[in-house]
Formats: structure tokens, sequence, C-alpha cells
């Protein structure tokens, strides 16, 4: 069966210090309080992953993961951060191919496929991110780019590969605007992403891949979100740095 995660974006926010506070709450929160079997994650930027990891402790339920990585293993790459490099720090999940990364960095599929590879060759689980802009959900093209950004990042992968991948829909236009897809949009999305992969790969590998639902996803629609039949959890930005929200957005994932 396929899992339920919640995994929280942090983005570049926080010193240290309220990184290290903000971990500990959703810690301690999360003992006390979360009996579901979602798998909660804090994606952290790089410099607090040890720290983070640290301050959870060992045995912790909640694990820790990198927002991306280099396309390369190791070498001569000025300011990148190796798959192999978050893997040696207990490091268990990436985010590969956030939209921001897309528009601000100009990641395209090639690379991102490359980062995929290497991603899984480390033996993380890549949270592998698409996702449309306005402009093309307005004019009716969103599924036909949805499919292309999963058939290039993902789909020169093997079935045993693949199965180890998450996907997260998040469409642009409701990533820290405060707009929501609405439950229905979210689970069309969901469901075109899942039968894409049925496509490709057969309805038994389709059925085990989790896809997780981000853009502006709160402590008060996490539950309407997540209880449909194609939404496995979400990809949390904003609420994810509040930790009583977090919290609650994973219990709504149980
Ligand atoms: C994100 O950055 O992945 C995200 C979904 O952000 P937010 O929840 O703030 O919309």
């Amino acid at each position: 069966m396929r899992k339920k995660i919640v995994a929280g974006n942090w983005k570049m926010n926080k010193t240290l210090d309220e990184a290290l506070a903000l971990a500990s709450e959703i810690a301690e929160m999360a003992k006390d309080e979360v009996r579901s079997n979602a798998t909660a994650v804090l994606c952290t930027p790089f410099p607090y992953l040890v720290p983070v990891l640290r301050v959870l402790g060992d045995g912790s339920s909640i694990s820790v993961g990198a927002q991306n990585c280099s396309a390369h293993e190791w070498g001569a790459y000025t300011g990148e951060t190796s798959a192999l490099m978050l893997a040696s720090l207990k490091a268990r999940y990436v985010i590969i191919g956030h939209s921001e990364r897309r528009q601000y960095f100009g990641e395209d599929g090639p690379l991102l496929a490359a980062k995929v590879d290497i991603t899984l060759r480390a033996g993380l689980t890549p949270i592998f991110c698409c996702g449309e802009p306005l402009e093309v959900r307005e004019k009716g093209g969103h599924q036909d780019l949805v499919g292309e950004q999963i058939a290039a990042g993902l789909f020169h992968l093997g079935d045993a590969q693949i199965r180890k991948v998450v996907i997260a829909y998040e469409p642009v236009w409701a990533i820290g605007t405060g707009k929501t897809a609405t439950p229905d949009q979210a689970q069309e999305m969901h469901a075109f992403i899942r039968s894409q992969l049925a496509k490709k790969y057969g309805d038994a590998t389709a059925s085990e891949i989790s896809i997780l639902y981000g853009g502006s996803v709160n402590a008060s629609n996490a539950r309407e979100l997540f209880s449909n039949a194609d939404v496995d959890g979400g990809l949390v930005g904003g609420a994810s740095l509040k930790s009583r929200d977090f919290v609650e957005i994973i219990k709504a994932a149980g």
C-alpha cells in the first residue's frame, strides 16, 4: 500500500536557532499527539540538516530531506551539494524540480532526470515536483504540461526505480499565494498523473506511488484535500514554518 506523506518545505527561511526551535516543537507535538500512519518529513536548508537531525534524535518518526541536490556525484562543482553527501548525513528525501528551481534556476527535464537518477543511486527518495502556471491552466493545457514534465523527469526509470519515487503535484498558481486548488481540481490532476503512470508502468506500479498535493495547504484545508482517493498527503511550504499548523496537517493525512 502506498505511503501517506507530509513533507514541509522550509525553503530559504529561519536562522539556525529558529530552525532548531521549530524542529523540536514539531517533534514534541508529534510525539504526544500524532497517531497517524503518515510519514512526516522536514526539508530544511542544507546547513540545518545535521543540526535538525540531532534535535530529532535517533529513531525519530520524523525524517529529514533536502530541497535540491547536484546532478553530479562528486568533484569540481563549486557550491553544489551531492546526493551522496546527503545520504551520508542520513537525510532520506530530496525535493527535485520544485517550480522555484525550474523558474529561477532554469532547471529543465534532462537536468531533473539526472538529479532523480543520482538521488535514487544514493538511496534517497526523490520528491519530484510538477505543476502548471496559471496561464497554462487558463488555456486548458495543464494535463499536457504535467504529462510532459513527468515523462521528461521520470519515464526513463525502470519499474523498480519508479516505485521509489514520490511525486508532488504543485500548481504554480497555488504556491505561496493562498489560492488552493479545489479538492476536485487536485483529485482530477492526481488521477491524471496516476493514469499516465499506469499507461507506462501498469496499474499495480501506479497504485504504489504516492502523489502529494502542494500549494497553500494549511491546517484548515488539508483534511479535505487529503480525503481524495489519489491525494496521498502534501508538500507544504508556508504552513510548515509554524509548528502547530504543520502538526495539524500531519494529523489530517493519517
Ligand atoms: C511549496 O513551496 O512547495 C509550497 C507548496 O508552498 P506553499 O505551501 O507556501 O504554497
